[in-house]
């Protein structure tokens, strides 16, 4: 049979723009290369338990995250508390208000203590410093720009290891225009001092929506419930992509001891940037060339079930784990109390006295890190554990995931980049990319990009 459209990965981008097809009346087969649906949103049993090991959270204040899971009946939960920390110069410290580690509250940053007076003077002296001038095809990266603005300390400390946990990238290799384009647009037109704490003002009053939700059960729910209702082939790694001879795509699947050709007037590529390239090379070789050039981060999650009576001190500190900038040496790069983060995560411990956590290392260009056995990043979490936040207790149980390539890095000149993907790719017709590597790694900004590239085949000279 030929499909109307054949979406390649079955992760959150391709389940969502299969959904959309669906909804719109075509026959879509998604063919995931793993044995399993969901890619990055993932669920794992620890201690008995089914807890995420990939991605826990959405944006709330965006809707195509939120919306998504409602269509497919599912209720979402924002946190109990989210309060993230900072742990630097030896302490665990409140993070203040701040645009992605830029300061919105000079007197909480002063406090906290993540700064020395020097630094935090520095801080305050940049509303006197002129605009930013940037040519509106120019990018800068985040770090270039705060060290511009405020001086290394602020890059360091605060943005460094916010980037670090979106993007597990470092601040100077990432792309102001693409992570946080407002940066630029504020920069430009003054101080982002001011501009930070009027924004604080307005914020107060203008959201009083939660900034994140979660899914009770798990964001490795959501793939599943999508799944369900959608036709899907796992294990099924697609390996050629060609035009068909009267028009349509024709796709190459399964080892090379039993190849298998299938047929569809339309493709959607919802797979990470390098699997995209290969299979773009010889029918879109700019885009393929320009997907290549993308890097990636690897991390790994750590998530660890606690006796709940060993994490009471943890319990009481009033936060929802924390983050650790890289310039103090240490090797996980955030923590993550899931007990005092998510209702549902609490009640799912609390029947067998159980609490969970997890640790998140990995960053940039920095892989030897991950080179260890599992109970080696085991032994190194607790490592780090033990001299944050004194926790030394024997673990009920562990469980390492790895993501090799996991996160793709927005290098200064991504916008460009994705232009140019997306230039070569519409020439051909039935054929559309989306996924992580485009507009944004979070949830929401997947979903939205596998609307767009639903809409994209389904125009008039698609299917
Ligand atoms: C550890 C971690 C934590 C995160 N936490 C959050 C969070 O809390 N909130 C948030 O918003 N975002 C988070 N993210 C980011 C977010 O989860 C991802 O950006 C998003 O899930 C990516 O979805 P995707 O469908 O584009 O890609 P993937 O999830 O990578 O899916 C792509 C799929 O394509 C398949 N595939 C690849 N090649 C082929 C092929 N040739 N043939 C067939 N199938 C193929 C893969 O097996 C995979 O299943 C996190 C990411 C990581 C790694």
């Amino acid at each position: 049979m030929t499909w109307d459209v054949i979406v390649v990965g079955g992760g959150i981008a391709g389940l969502a723009a299969a959904r959309e097809l669906e909804k719109a009346g075509r026959s879509v087969l998604v063919l995931e290369g793993s044995p399993e649906v969901g890619g990055k949103l993932k669920r794992a049993d620890v201690a008995g338990h089914l807890v995420d090991v990939g991605a826990e959270a959405m944006l709330n204040r965006r809707p195509e995250g939120v919306d998504l899971a409602a269509e497919v009946g599912l209720e979402v939960e924002h946190p109990v508390l989210a309060r993230s920390r900072v742990w630097t110069r030896g302490e665990l410290r409140p993070l203040p208000r701040s645009l992605m580690g830029v300061p919105q509250d000079t007197s909480a940053l002063a406090a906290s203590g993540i700064l020395t007076p020097a630094e935090m003077e520095r801080v305050l002296a940049e509303p006197g410093l002129p605009p930013l001038e940037l040519a509106d095809d120019e990018d800068v990266s985040v770090g270039e720009l705060v060290d511009a603005r405020f001086g290394h300390a602020v890059t360091d400390r605060l943005v460094e290891p916010l980037l670090g946990g979106v993007y597990a990238g470092h601040a100077r290799d990432i792309s102001a225009r693409a992570a946080v384009p407002q940066l630029i647009r504020m920069a430009k037109e003054g101080s982002l001092l001011e501009a930070g704490r009027a924004s604080t003002d307005t914020t107060a009053s203008t959201y009083q929506a939660p900034v994140f939700a979660g899914i009770p059960g798990g964001m490795g729910l959501l793939p599943e419930r999508l799944a369900a209702g959608l036709t899907v082939r796992t294990g099924a790694m697609v390996r050629g992509l060609e035009r068909g001879a009267v028009g349509g795509w024709r796709l190459l699947v399964g080892p090379a001891s039993h190849p298998e050709w299938l047929e569809a007037d339309a493709v959607v590529l919802a797979t990470p940037s390098h699997p995209a390239a290969r299979l773009l090379a010889d029918v879109a070789p700019v885009a393929s060339r320009r997907l290549d050039a993308m890097e990636a981060a690897s991390v790994a999650v750590v998530t660890f079930a606690f006796r709940a009576q060993d994490v009471r001190a943890l319990d009481e500190m009033d936060a929802s784990g924390f983050l650790v900038p890289p310039v103090d040496g240490h090797r996980i790069k955030a923590s993550t109390w899931s007990f005092a983060k998510w209702g549902w995560v609490r009640e799912a411990g609390a029947a067998d006295g159980l609490a969970f956590l997890r640790t998140s290392l990995g960053r940039h260009r920095e892989e030897e890190a991950l080179q260890r056995s599992d109970e080696g990043l085991v032994a190194l979490s607790r490592m780090d554990l033990h001299t944050a936040v004194d926790l030394t207790a024997e673990p009920v149980a562990t469980h390492v995931q790895r993501w090799g390539a996991g996160l793709p890095q927005y290098a200064p000149g991504h916008l460009d980049a994705v232009a140019a993907v997306r230039a070569d790719v519409a020439a051909l017709p039935g054929l559309a990319v989306c996924g992580a590597t485009y507009d944004g790694v979070g949830i929401p900004a997947v979903i939205a990009s596998a609307q767009r590239a639903a809409r994209e085949v389904l125009a008039p000279a698609g299917v």
